[in-house]
């Protein structure tokens, strides 16, 4: 078999790096990672078949340190880059730096990542394939006077947007036009100081939308076409947390049209590579175009268990100009697949991070269960980057037995040492609403309000070793039992998920 590439860089650290890292040797291609030096010992940089350090933990000086990592791919003899997601994966002064190097960039051309990538030409460039957005600019907005004028024509409430946001950062609700000069101000400085870039723009804020988006995949021989949905209206600060493939409100008719309009869209940017069209969703099941991922999505595993395309392959044998070899009628959406993002942060405190040494972990194995993990047992998560630990995907036949296989993996996860949002994950996944399909941006407030299952079984566990030390002091012990006339914990935990008899 003839190798896309002899040699790939990867520009990206975490559960990703390793993902791409495992494409390449499946393709029979040498892996090279980059780290910097709260990432010595991070499994992408175990796995790589090659690791260069780039420098101190901050990004701007390791993973966001576009001459390092250029340096550092001509040095190893890399011929291509892959960026991952996050970091560098949607700078098109980036991408371009590559090919100037002399390097293929894995991924969409500059031009199409500088289009995509301000939202106000995004939805230009829609607006202009007639594929529908949400109402508002299409430019950023000017004066005060004239923010006001455009939010009494699109009527309150309305969302602030940065042109250049991303990452669920940027944005702010305004009720009504009292709010909107106050609001203004503090979205251009966020912009600013965040993005670089001051320019906002107005949109419709739509109540309890789903948001719902479509994989596209274009060779650069003219060849685009889909992979279907993902559902992602799970969210936390407008960043997603739980997906799925196919969504449970898209029928045929409507992914072909939604299919065909994210088609459409790419292919009047020169788009070439995987990329993601995003849309909202309303109540009535009319979508409209939110903006573009010009790049790899966390989510892509779940098309990927549906589809049976490897994604990260297509990226690179898109890169090196091979052509897709199939068609739009070969896509076959076979099954459900649903992923639930395990972040090392506190969902009883509001997401807040949990950086830290991981001293306990299982990972959840058995049929039709697939763990895109970043860490191993004895690893630190650091501070410095974002907390996504691992992503857990699952495959059913139909929705239902996605569901019940998800919470029988959920159930065998065990992280010791940092908060996770695994808890949040088993009440999300037997929610009424989420079995019944129905979603909405809003689900999570609904669900975080009930109940606490983590700390509840941290306290009981808590209590049962100290009762069970002050039971071994009172009766003077220094060693545990040998044997027991208990069942062991081996045969509750297989039935409980691993939970101890209570
Ligand atoms: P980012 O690029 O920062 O991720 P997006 O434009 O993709 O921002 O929006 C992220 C999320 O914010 C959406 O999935 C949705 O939950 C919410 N959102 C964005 N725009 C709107 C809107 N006009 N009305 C309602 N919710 C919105």
């Amino acid at each position: 078999m003839k190798t896309p590439f002899r040699k790939i860089l990867i520009a990206n650290r975490g559960e990703i790096a390793v993902r791409v890292i495992r494409a390449c040797r499946e393709l029979g291609i040498t892996s090279v990672a980059v780290f910097s030096e709260a990432d010595r010992e991070a499994l992408h940089v175990l796995m790589a078949d090659e690791a260069y350090l780039l420098g101190p933990p901050p990004a701007a000086e390791s993973y966001l340190a576009i001459e390092k990592i250029i340096r550092t791919a001509k040095a190893s003899g890399a011929e291509a880059v892959h960026p991952g997601y996050g970091f560098l994966a949607e700078n098109a002064g980036f991408a371009e730096a590559c090919l100037q190097a002399g390097l293929v960039f894995i991924g969409p051309p500059p031009q199409a990542i500088r289009t995509m990538g301000d939202k106000t030409a995004a939805r230009r460039a829609a607006l202009a394939m007639k594929v529908p957005t949400v109402p508002g600019t299409s430019e950023p907005v000017g004066s005060d006077a004239e923010a006001a004028r455009v939010a009494r024509e699109i009527g309150y409430p309305v969302m602030l947007k940065a042109a250049m946001g991303g990452g669920g950062k940027g944005m702010r609700l305004v009720r009504a036009e009292g709010e909107l000069a106050g609001a203004l101000r503090m979205a251009r400085s966020e912009a600013g100081s965040a993005f670089g870039d001051s320019a906002v723009y107005l949109e419709k804020y739509l109540e309890e939308p789903r948001h719902i988006e479509v994989q596209v995949l274009a060779d650069s021989h003219g060849t685009t076409i889909h992979l279907g949905e993902r559902e992602c209206s799970i969210q936390r600060r407008h960043q997603k947390l739980v997906e799925e493939c196919p969504s449970p409100l898209v029928d045929d008719a409507m992914r072909k049209r939604m299919g065909e309009a994210a088609c459409r869209l790419v292919a009047s940017v020169g788009y070439v590579n995987a990329g993601t069209v995003e849309f909202l969703v309303d109540r009535q099941k009319i979508f409209y175009f939110l903006e573009m991922n010009t790049r790899l999505q966390v989510e892509h595993p779940v098309t990927e268990l549906v589809t049976g395309r490897d994604l990260v392959k297509e990226q690179i044998r898109i890169a090196a100009g091979e052509k897709l070899g199939y068609g739009q009628s070969d896509v076959k959406w076979t099954g459900w697949a649903i992923e639930c993002r395990i972040y090392a942060e506190d969902p009883y405190r509001n997401f807040m991070p949990s950086p830290g040494a991981v001293i306990g972990l299982r990972t959840p194995a058995g049929p039709w269960v697939r763990d895109d993990s970043g860490i191993y047992e004895g690893v630190t998560v650091p501070i410095y980057y974002d907390s996504l630990i691992s992503k857990l995907i699952v495959w059913g036949p139909d929705r239902a037995g996605a569901i019940a296989r998800m919470a029988r993996a959920l159930a065998e996860y065990k992280v010791v040492g940092v908060r996770t949002t695994i808890p949040v994950h088993q009440h999300i996944i037997v929610h009424p609403d989420f079995v019944a399909g129905r979603l909405s941006t809003h689900f999570l407030d609904a669900v975080m309000g009930v109940e606490r299952p983590e700390a509840e079984g941290r306290h009981r566990t808590v209590a049962l070793i100290a009762a069970a030390l002050a039971g071994y002091a009172r009766a003077g012990k220094t060693t545990l039992p040998l044997a027991s006339s208990r069942p062991s914990a081996w045969k509750f935990s297989a039935r409980s998920g691993w939970s101890r008899p209570r």
